[in-house]
C-alpha cells in the first residue's frame, strides 16, 4: 500500500503562529518550487492565519487544512468556526479527533465523526486522528482503543478521496519519544485491516498517517514502514528547516 498511494505530510502548527511565522511558509514555498517531492505537503495554521498563509503560499502546491470545525455549516456557536468557512478560506482539509481536541474539549467518537461528516460537506479532506494513551498501551489495548475510535470517528461514507486517518499515540505527541518500527508497522496493519473490512477498495486507498514526534532525524525510517503513507507533525512543522527535513524523506 506505501507504494500505491501519494503520500501526505501535514504540519500541524497548534496555537502558535501570529503573522510573521508566515515567513516559515513562505519559506517551505520557497524550497519546495526548488525540488522534486513525492508527497502532498500541507500545512495547518491556526484558524487566524488560514486566509493569509494562503496568500503566502499562493501558486504553490502547498496544500492547507484547518485544526478543528463546528459539526454546522453556520449559526450562533461563538467563537467556532465551521468548515465552509475553513473552505472559503481557502483550507482543503481539516484535522478532526486531534488528542488535544478530544483531551482538553471531551470529544467523543461521535462528534468526532459528525465533524469528518461536516468536513465532507464542505467539500474538505477529513483528516482523522486515533490513537491510544500510555495508560492504553501498557494495559494491552492499543489496537483496541484505535480500532474502537476508528468505528465511532469515520462516517459510513468516508472515501479514500476525501478521508486521512493519522494514527498519533498520545504518549508520542510533543515528548521525543515514538513507538519502534515494529509497534508502528502492527498498528498501521490493524488500521488498514479494519479500513478494508468497513470501506473495501475504498478502505484500502485511504492514507494513514503517523504522528507523533516526527524529527527529520526519525522521519525516514518512520515513513518507509509498511502502511504507513505519510505523517502528521506537530512541533517540527513551525520550522520552515525541519518540516523539510521531513518531507525530504520522500525526496527524489
Ligand atoms: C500532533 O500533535 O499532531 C503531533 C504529531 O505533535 P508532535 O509532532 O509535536 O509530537
Amino acid at each position: 500500500m506505501t507504494g500505491s498511494v501519494r503520500p501526505l505530510v501535514a504540519g500541524n502548527w497548534k496555537m502558535n503562529g501570529l503573522a510573521a511565522q508566515l515567513a516559515e511558509a513562505q519559506a517551505v514555498r520557497d524550497a519546495l518550487g526548488e525540488s522534486s517531492v513525492a508527497a502532498e505537503v500541507m500545512i495547518c495554521p491556526p484558524a487566524t492565519l488560514l486566509a493569509q498563509t494562503a496568500w503566502a503560499v499562493k501558486g504553490s502546491s502547498i496544500l492547507l487544512g484547518g485544526q478543528d470545525c463546528h459539526t454546522e455549516a453556520a449559526g450562533a456557536y461563538t467563537g467556532d468556526v465551521s468548515a465552509e468557512m475553513l473552505a472559503d478560506a481557502g483550507a482543503r482539509a481539516v484535522i478532526v479527533g486531534h488528542s488535544e481536541r478530544r483531551a482538553v474539549h471531551g470529544e467523543l467518537d461521535r462528534q468526532v465523526r459528525a465533524k469528518a461528516e461536516a468536513a465532507h460537506r464542505a467539500g474538505l479532506t477529513a483528516i482523522v486522528c486515533v490513537g491510544e494513551t500510555a495508560g492504553e498501551r501498557s494495559a494491552g489495548l492499543t489496537e483496541d482503543v484505535v480500532r474502537r475510535q476508528l468505528a465511532g470517528s469515520l462516517p459510513d461514507a468516508a472515501m479514500a478521496a476525501n478521508t486521512v486517518v493519522a494514527y498519533e499515540p498520545v504518549w508520542a505527541i510533543g515528548t521525543g519519544l515514538t513507538p519502534t518500527a515494529a509497534d508502528v508497522a502492527r498498528v498501521h496493519a490493524a488500521i488498514r485491516q479494519a479500513l478494508i473490512a468497513r470501506f473495501a477498495g475504498e478502505g484500502a486507498g485511504m492514507r494513514i498517517l503517523y504522528g507523533g514526534s516526527v524529527k527529520p532525524t526519525n522521519a525516514r525510517e518512520l515513513l518507509a514502514i509498511e502502511n504507513v503513507n505519510g505523517a502528521l507533525v506537530g512541533g517540527a512543522s513551525l520550522k520552515a528547516s525541519d518540516f523539510l527535513g521531513i518531507v525530504a524523506a520522500y525526496g527524489n
